[in-house]
């Protein structure tokens, strides 16, 4: 009787320090304990244990259900015999997420249907699971809604937000021309996160083709210089090039951008 207030007891301290899990584990830790006899550390851990894990499922499920992607795709859905044109060794060693931890880019270039959004949205899944903060976004939207919050006074708040996961995507920018305010909004967002948080970008038009997304040239060199810095370009079409290739076409590509020559040719 007395062992069973002290198990009462023990209930409703677990309740009130909210282990919900671990409560509900309590009667069978216990069947199987007085089976096992294992040590009272081993216990203590066992239990504790269930309620980690039901933590760690329950932030992630809150990580996913914040990131607002908009296909369920992972990186194991990834077929790369249906897309040759996609450097595998790039997209495995972008899957050991060093760049985000080291707050670096990715630009993902290419045309409709190659697989941008689904590479971004698999990559950031990886994140999510990793236990990183990630949000998805398109330039379009992430345009309207710092132009939305601007006007109603808001845009430091937004701002704010843009800065808050340590990845943020922006899916499909080119597909839309973006006018003088349109793209100060995203060189803010680029510019305040640049060193601070990571950016997966994709886009339609290949670097040397920026100028003709942004009406304005010096933001479309300040936005691609911030981006490109600690960045990686990753082109899902054409030859395969690796990434060293890529790191040292960049200055080339980069001091190429103001001759801006017409045409959809990708990076
Ligand atoms: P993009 O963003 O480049 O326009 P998507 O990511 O939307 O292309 O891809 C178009 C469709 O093709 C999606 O349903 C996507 O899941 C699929 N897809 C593209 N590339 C691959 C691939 N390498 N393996 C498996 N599915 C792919
Ligand atoms: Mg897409």
């Amino acid at each position: 009787m007395r062992e069973q207030g002290v198990y009462q007891q023990l209930r409703s301290h677990l309740a009130y320090l909210r282990l919900a899990t671990a409560a509900e584990q309590l009667a069978p830790a216990l069947e199987q304990a007085e089976k096992e006899k294992p040590s009272y550390t081993r216990f203590l851990e066992r239990l504790l244990a269930t309620e980690v894990e039901a933590t760690e499922q329950r932030k992630l499920e809150g990580r996913l259900r914040f990131a607002n992607f908009p296909t369920q795709k992972t990186l194991a859905d990834v077929d790369y015999d249906a897309q040759p044109g996609l450097d595998r060794t790039m997209v495995e060693e972008l899957a050991t997420l060093r760049f985000v931890e080291d707050k670096g880019n990715v630009l993902l270039i290419g045309p409709p249907g190659v697989g941008k959004t689904m590479l971004a949205v698999a990559l950031g899944r990886q994140a999510a699971e990793t236990g990183y903060r990630v949000y998805y976004t398109t330039a379009a939207d992430l345009v309207a809604r710092s132009q939305r919050a601007a006007l109603a006074g808001r845009w430091q708040t937004t701002m704010r937000f843009w800065n808050g996961p340590a990845l943020l995507i922006i899916d499909e920018l080119g597909y839309l021309p973006l006018p003088a305010e349109a793209a100060s909004h995203l060189f803010q967002v680029v510019s305040r996160r640049y060193e601070h948080g990571s950016i997966i970008l994709t886009t339609n038009r290949g670097i040397a083709s920026w100028g003709e997304i942004f009406d304005d040239t010096t933001v479309a060199t300040a936005i691609l210089d911030r981006l490109l810095h600690h960045g990686t370009v990753l082109t899902i079409n054409g030859p395969s090039y690796r990434m060293r290739r890529h790191q040292e076409r960049i200055e080339t590509l980069r001091s190429g951008l103001s001759a801006t020559p017409k045409g959809g040719e990708f990076a």
